[in-house]
């Protein structure tokens, strides 16, 4: 149900098992929201969300039964936008997350409509970056909580303008296989979400967090049934699955 990393503790030693993949998306989850200080009691906990690049629809079921909040998703994707409202329906939720295909940069919503602004793993897909923090900001309420989990690269020192050529190729390499634009630092994102007036600004690396992740899929993946599911998904899954063990080089 999830397309995004699992969280553990840094170093952990992690089985190759789905269910532990799972455990550990679902934490990812419960962290966010914990790192946000997202409130827990029935008065103010959220009541209406946007889960921004929703994939199939995982973050926004599991947010509609912690909260009972309205949640709706968006994706560019068609095929992803109907199989999360068929899981959706099928886990009895059909009223209260609800999918369409709609652009992140351009989304489909009113102004000030949500009082949880939830992006995970998403923004690493949008090539303009400043349009799509300012739609997270615009369609959020006032008041209301924005979380942003995305892929970034290194803090620049003030004496570089640049990555060096070796983090550049090897991040070239990443994008080429999972169809990526440009990425960007932590602070690019904060200074973007400065301009915007926003209060309250805090930002985490998660990446040790997230690093025993790759290496528990790869060894899934190379079970007879990960290997011939792979197959299975054609060329392009064959593609990302070789360059994932390049994002765990060290
Ligand atoms: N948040 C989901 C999916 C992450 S995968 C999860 O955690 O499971 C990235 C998602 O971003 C995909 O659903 C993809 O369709 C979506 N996406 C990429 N660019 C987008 C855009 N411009 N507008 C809306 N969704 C977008």
């Amino acid at each position: 149900e999830h397309m995004h990393h699992g969280f553990y503790e840094p170093d952990a030693r992690v089985s190759g098992s789905e269910s532990d993949h799972r455990a550990a998306q679902i934490r990812m989850i419960e962290e966010s929201l914990r790192f946000a200080a997202v409130p827990e009691d029935v008065e103010k906990r959220p009541k209406k969300v946007v889960d921004v690049g929703c994939g199939i629809g995982g973050s926004s079921r599991y947010l509609a039964k912690k909260y009972e909040a309205q949640c709706q998703g968006i994706t560019l994707s068609p095929v992803q936008a109907q199989r999360a409202n068929s899981l959706a329906a099928a886990q009895g939720l059909a009223e209260k997350a609800v999918f369409q295909v709609g652009d992140a940069l351009n989304q489909p919503f009113p102004d000030g409509e949500f009082d949880l602004v939830w992006s995970m793993e998403s923004g690493e897909h949008m090539p303009d970056k400043a349009k799509f923090v300012s739609e997270l900001a615009r369609v959020a309420a006032p008041g209301g909580t924005m979380i942003i989990v995305t892929w970034c690269h290194r803090d620049l020192e003030s004496s570089e303008d640049s990555l060096s050529k070796w983090e550049k190729d090897h991040l070239d390499k990443i994008c080429r296989a999972f169809y990526l634009p440009e990425w960007c630092s932590t602070s690019d994102y904060v200074k973007l979400l400065q301009s915007l007036n926003l209060q309250d600004i805090r930002t985490a690396d998660w990446s040790e967090n997230v690093a025993p992740f790759w290496p528990a899929v790869i060894r899934s993946a190379l079970t007879w049934k990960g290997f011939t599911s792979i197959l299975r998904t054609g060329l392009k899954t064959i593609r990302g699955a070789l360059v994932m063990p390049l994002m765990i080089e060290r």
